[in-house]
């Protein structure tokens, strides 16, 4: 449906969809990458990602993927309150340690090591 379209058509999907929230992701921008729309989007997360237009709108992506890693969080094992000082140490002495290491250690995302340092 894209194909060969006008810069009229163009511009009427731009006001329509430029900076709308779809789920977790606001649309910043929208480009056509050989005739397929793509979305630049920023998350709720903060990340950006670009992605396609069409599944944004039918609601197949919601997220950046960080929606998908919650979910998957859900099932896994959380950290047990008395791991995190021995995590916030971990990551305090160690500069070179990021995040996603000491979450692949511990089998989860590096967002869940993140706030347990940052106290939230
Ligand atoms: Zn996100």
């Amino acid at each position: 449906m894209l194909v060969n379209t006008s810069p009229k058509r163009k511009n009427k999907i731009l006001q329509r969809y430029l900076n709308k929230k779809f789920g977790r992701l606001k649309i910043i921008n929208l480009f056509f990458d050989n005739n397929v729309l793509m979305a630049d989007c920023i998350c709720d997360c903060g990340n950006i990602k670009t992605i396609n237009a069409y599944n944004i709108w039918v609601g197949k992506t919601k997220s950046c993927g960080c929606l998908r890693e919650e979910n998957r969080m859900k099932v896994i094992q959380k950290i047990p309150k008395s791991d995190y000082a021995k995590i916030i140490e971990e990551y305090n002495s160690n500069k070179k340690m990021t995040y996603q290491e000491i979450a692949n250690r511990y089998g989860v995302t590096k967002q869940n090591i993140c706030r347990i340092v940052k106290g939230r």
